[in-house]
């Protein structure tokens, strides 16, 4: 039997009053709440004249789990094009966000944590996309927790660089430091000097908050310096090379992500079946929502298909802001045994 809730336009969410502001919140955790006026629409068009001295190349972020990749990429291109959300492992492959002004053009590639023991094929396809990245960039941006000290993973990273790198120049990003508020100057200054001796002498540095947005300016100036001149690779207005399909299943999925974590932290996995829009302008989507086993499906759905419903309505918000558009939305949720593991189920995803 399939569980399945249809989550249409003009519903208000029963009972759920509170569910605006849960995904408020959440865009605002993710660096997605904000989405500028001017994000994606300056400089529109890629045949137009580009100025002298025009600067374009492709920056890839790197960095353990939770650090904030992702949560900078969407603050620098001021729209959500990768999920964030506060569990580890969130970003499961290559995601790209453009950022275009009048006289550059930066592509960011966001990607998945690099962290040890990956326990599923899926999790070392996450790896491998990571390290691909890595040879392609003109920088390479290295995000870490100005909060926590390096680690062995840390040391990974660094090796990583340097031998997929070889000559790519490196910044080191030293994401939330919002954070850093009582601990004192020594203990910080200790804590970016353990980083930086993990690196050439010669690599930049940088404080931010991805969350905050602090920073951000200083840290295009240094990015800007390491991209050399070049023409645009996308059009102006364009903000990832994702497809919607993709994008509106990683929306679904961080929906899901969010309410059922801590029962089924990564057995969750998003496949968009249907994605059209209709002649009353409305978008229809159908997606199916994998679990691995039959016990997580009531967790999925809840009493009466309740929480499946509250995914579907945070869903269908994202969904609506990211179309800027009406969504009906359909889910269903189907078990696929160990789809973590199997190649042909991960093909049916796309990896
Ligand atoms: P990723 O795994 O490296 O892509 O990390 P995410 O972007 O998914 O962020 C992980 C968690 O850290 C999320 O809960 C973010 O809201 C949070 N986060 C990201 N950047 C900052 C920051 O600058 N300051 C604070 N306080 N939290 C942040
Ligand atoms: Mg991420």
């Amino acid at each position: 039997m399939e569980e399945k809730v249809t989550l249409q336009p003009e519903e208000a969410p029963a009972s759920e009053a509170d569910s605006d502001a849960l995904i408020d919140q959440f865009l605002a955790e993710s660096g997605g709440g904000a989405v500028r006026e001017d994000a994606g629409v300056v400089a529109a068009g890629w045949d137009e004249e580009l100025p002298e001295g025009h600067k374009s190349g492709f920056a890839a972020l790197i960095g353990r789990p939770n650090v904030g990749k992702s949560t900078l990429v969407n603050a620098l291109i001021g729209h959500k094009v990768s999920i964030a959300t506060p569990v580890p492992q969130t970003t499961r492959r290559r995601v790209t966000g453009i950022l275009t002004e009048p006289t550059y053009q930066i592509i960011f590639v966001d990607t998945p944590g690099i962290h040890k023991r990956p326990p599923h094929r899926i999790n070392k396809i996450m790896i491998s996309e990571a390290v691909a990245a890595i040879p392609d960039a003109d920088v390479l941006l290295w995000v870490v927790d100005v909060g926590a000290p390096p680690r062995d993973e840390d040391e990974t990273i660094a090796r990583l660089l340097r031998e997929k790198g070889r000559t790519i120049p490196v910044l080191l990003v030293f994401n939330k430091i919002d954070r850093i508020g009582r601990q004192s100057v020594e203990e910080v200054a200790t804590r970016m000097a353990a980083y930086q001796a993990l690196l050439p002498d010669d690599a930049g540095a940088v404080q931010v908050s991805a969350l905050e947005e602090t920073n951000l300016d200083l840290l295009m100036a240094q990015v800007l310096d390491y991209v050399p001149e070049g023409p645009r690779y996308y059009p102006g207005d364009q903000i990832t090379d994702q497809t919607e399909y993709r994008i509106a299943a990683e929306l679904i999925r961080e929906a899901v992500f969010r309410y059922t974590y801590r029962e089924i932290p990564h057995a969750a996995a998003v496949l968009v079946e249907d994605y059209y829009e209709r002649e009353n302008g409305v978008t229809y989507i159908a997606a199916r929502v994998w679990v691995e086993r039959e016990s997580q499906k009531p967790i999925v759905v809840g009493k009466g298909g309740s929480l499946l419903k509250r995914v579907g309505t945070a869903a269908r918000h994202e969904l609506e802001r990211f179309i800027g558009g009406k969504v009906y939305l359909e889910l269903w949720v189907k078990v696929k045994p160990n789809w973590r593991d199997e190649m042909a189920r991960l093909r049916e995803l796309g990896f």
